[in-house]
């Protein structure tokens, strides 16, 4: 069969392998990590940086169709492949959602609300800064990722703090919304415009990374649904996106939502959707990329996903890594463990993911509670 290629070599790019090898797809990685996730289980590891001639030059020779699974990868070095083969989404399209200036720009173009914000890149536009937008947030306007660059902020003398810490890169100051929840929409558009959506996930995230996701999302109106769907639709096609893309909503305590940030690939909020949908989101990524039709995905399980952090690998007292008691995890039905194949555990890392899938809303959540009290994740 054909190759796929996917830049980057992370735990989205090993389950996009998954879904293209079960597909009958051969895959090639590039990734400069010899035990990047996705390298491990690929047919080729072209282990080179991003921007490599020779290490594009390699993937381009091996795939018939390639996608970025890492949402930094230079948007110029998917310019470069796109002149050769078919490359989704676009570096055009990754390139709005690299830069939080660029992305809100692209939301309020499409009618979207975002959260009231100012751009810093000088210090005349920090002292511009309006009080109205204290509390907020200062967040660098590329390369964040799980709450990293970011800084809250209460006060004007915090803001300058902030910037400073954040080494005056270009940032963007939002303000602090109170939020009810937060939800997020994955959608896939292919070549022919055709977009397909997930059902709407509902995300608790702690100290800025996500922790737990819920479908069906429990809070959300029909009504706040829609509107997330319309927006994420409207989001897609006028990128004229091609594949996987995720969007972040708030949910305002009067039901308005806000976007956040979007993904342009799978995103982790997505995971549960390999085994509680009858089509996961990686496969529709491969479908997407090699213009196989799309089909709207349908959710057979109630379910929930839950994180699986470093922090689990070192329970109170422990002086070195521990492994967690899976047994007694898988003991509990419903539950599909999934892990990334990372060896060294850190706090925060992400090492893999579970979710448990039942017949109700009710019996899910119980199962991910006992799971959690097994883990050492807080109860939720
Ligand atoms: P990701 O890992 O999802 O890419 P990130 O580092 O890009 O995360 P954001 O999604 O911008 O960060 O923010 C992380 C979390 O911080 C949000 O999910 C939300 O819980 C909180 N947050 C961010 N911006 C705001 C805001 N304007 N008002 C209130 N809470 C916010
Ligand atoms: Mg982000
Ligand atoms: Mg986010």
């Amino acid at each position: 069969g054909a190759t796929l290629g996917v830049m980057g070599g992370g735990q989205l790019g090993r389950m996009f392998v998954h879904a293209a090898q079960a597909m009958g797809y051969r895959t090639a990685v590039l990734d400069a990590d010899p035990t990047s996730p996705a390298g491990l289980v690929s047919h080729a590891h072209i282990q080179t940086p991003y921007l490599d001639e020779a290490g594009l030059a390699a993937l381009a020779r091996e795939a018939a169709a390639i996608t970025t699974e890492f949402e930094n990868v230079p948007a110029a070095a998917l310019d470069q492949l796109a002149r050769t083969r078919p490359v989704a989404p676009s570096g055009a399209a990754v390139a709005v959602c690299q830069d939080r200036a660029r992305e809100k720009a692209h939301f309020v173009g499409c009618g979207v609300d975002c959260a009231p914000h100012a751009i810093i890149a000088t210090a005349e536009q920090l002292a511009a800064v309006s009080d109205d937008l204290l509390p907020g947030i200062l967040k660098t306007a590329r390369l964040g990722y799980d709450g990293k660059g970011q800084v809250r902020v209460k006060t004007r003398a915090e803001l300058e703090a902030a910037w400073a810490e954040l080494q005056q890169v270009e940032c963007v100051l939002e303000k602090m919304l109170p939020l009810a929840y937060e939800v997020s929409v994955i959608v896939a558009r292919g070549r022919d415009g055709q977009v397909v959506h997930f059902p709407l996930q509902q995300n608790l995230h702690r100290d800025g990374i996500l922790a737990v996701t819920t479908v069906p999302a429990p809070n959300v109106t029909e009504a706040v649904s829609q509107q997330a769907y319309d927006a994420a639709h409207q989001i897609a096609a006028s990128l004229n996106y091609v594949g996987v893309l995720c969007i972040e909503f708030f949910v305002l305590a009067d039901g308005r939502i806000v976007a956040n940030e979007m993904a342009p690939r799978p995103h982790n909020s997505g995971h549960h959707t390999i085994d509680a949908c009858d089509v996961s989101q990686f496969e529709l990524q491969v479908r997407a990329m090699t213009g196989l039709p799309l089909v709207a995905p349908v959710l057979h399980s109630p379910c929930l996903m839950l994180n699986l952090l470093g922090d689990l690998w070192f329970p109170a007292g422990a002086t070195a890594q521990v492994e967690p008691d899976w047994a007694a995890v898988l003991a509990l039905s419903g539950t599909h463990l999934h892990l990334y194949g990372k060896t060294e555990a850190r706090k925060g890392r992400k090492m893999g993911h579970l979710t448990v899938t039942a017949a109700t809303p009710e019996a899910a959540r119980d199962t991910a509670l006992k799971a959690a009290a097994i883990l050492g994740i807080a109860p939720f």
